[in-house]
């Protein structure tokens, strides 16, 4: 099977099995495994900041995130196609109470400042006003098609987050993409973010474990937020082994982008399908089927029934996601059967 539904299929590679039978154990949650504080460290030098956490999820990631920065009773804006307010089972209001205020997401991934501006009230003073407390953007943003948020808008909306006096949280599960499609160090993403969460789980390849980075202060905070939701775990070095492997391998992200593109661009010479590959910018690639014998159901059916995985993404959208299983002549079988699935479907 060619698995093109996420990049969170990856298996460990034998690097990392051998980093996890050889890492040093303790208790983590009495801060004693050797094997995470080094990765923590790690993870807080690389993006620029004081401190980092592993957890156990990016869900957990962020949810712990947004308790440590929103109070109760506050609100947060948020992309109306991001992970957080579709796929984390409204986690914020139901642990951290706090508001999803869903702001549209552009084609390339922002929210307008306009938008966001729209979030805050006239008179901040009028009780019945529930105050932003909380901005967070998605980068690279995954519904829209795995896009890189430009350098020049983090930047703006960082300012406009500090003059408006509420915090950044970066759902950076693909942070790492982000920085290799810019070809920029990852930190200079981060630095436009209060918090950023990275998966170590997705195109890392590590088999489990996000991080937050930010501030020390910020992180004690989170540590807190993070046991009381029960992601507190003993020899977590095990996990940690992994990550600290996939660390050491971002430059491999650069073949994911390559194959995510050679995918689009053959994709796009195959009559009843319909993609854009000028608007694949990582390793996601978004198309629809538009030959009228298939819904995108029976199309994914078929595919999968001559080897090849795919997914739907919201609005009956395809999505195929490269990563570290998934070579070129991968990539070049995946179009035959593309080209297959489509003729057949001709017979019919
Ligand atoms: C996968 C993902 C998450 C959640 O990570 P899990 O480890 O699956 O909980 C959060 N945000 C984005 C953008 C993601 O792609």
């Amino acid at each position: 099977m060619i698995e093109l539904r996420s990049d969170t299929f990856t298996l460990p590679t034998p690097a990392m099995m051998r980093a996890m039978n050889e890492a040093r154990l303790g208790d983590d949650v009495y801060g004693e495994d050797p094997t995470v504080l080094e990765l923590e460290e790690r993870a807080a030098e690389l993006l620029g900041k004081q401190a980092g956490l592993l957890l156990p999820s990016g869900t957990m990631a962020n949810l712990v995130s947004i308790m440590t920065h929103a109070p109760r009773g506050s609100k947060m804006l948020v992309g109306a196609e991001s992970d957080i307010y579709i796929y984390e089972a409204a986690g914020a209001t139901v642990c951290a109470g706090v508001m999803y205020e869903p702001v549209p997401n552009q084609d390339d991934g922002r929210l307008l400042l306009s938008d966001l501006r729209r979030g805050f009230p006239d008179d901040p003073d009028d009780e019945q006003f529930a105050l932003p407390s909380l901005i967070c953007l998605e980068n690279t943003q995954n519904r829209c098609g795995g896009v890189v948020l430009p350098q020049t808008y983090l930047k703006e909306v960082w300012e406009f987050a500090h003059e408006h006096e509420v915090a950044v949280h970066l759902d950076g599960a693909r942070v790492f993409n982000a920085a290799t499609a810019l070809r920029l160090p990852v930190s200079e993403i981060a630095q436009y973010a209060d918090s950023v969460q990275f998966c170590l789980s997705k195109g890392l390849g590590a088999p489990i474990g996000s991080m937050v980075v930010g501030t020390a202060e910020f992180i004690t905070e989170a540590r807190r937020a993070r046991k009381m939701l029960g992601g507190g775990m003993r020899q977590a070095g095990l996990i940690a082994a992994a990550g600290l492997v996939a660390l050491d391998d971002l430059h491999r992200l650069q073949d994911d982008h390559a194959n995510a593109l050679r995918l689009a661009e053959g994709l796009a010479g195959i009559d009843g399908i319909d993609v854009d590959p000028g608007a694949v910018q990582t390793n996601i690639v978004m198309f629809r089927v538009s030959d009228p014998r298939f819904t995108w159901q029976t199309f994914v059916e078929a595919a999968g029934q001559h080897g090849l995985a795919l997914a739907e993404l919201g609005h009956g959208r395809l999505r195929a996601v490269t990563h570290n299983g998934v070579t070129e002549a991968d990539i070049d079988r995946a179009l035959s059967i593309v080209r297959r699935v489509l003729a057949d479907g001709r017979e019919h």
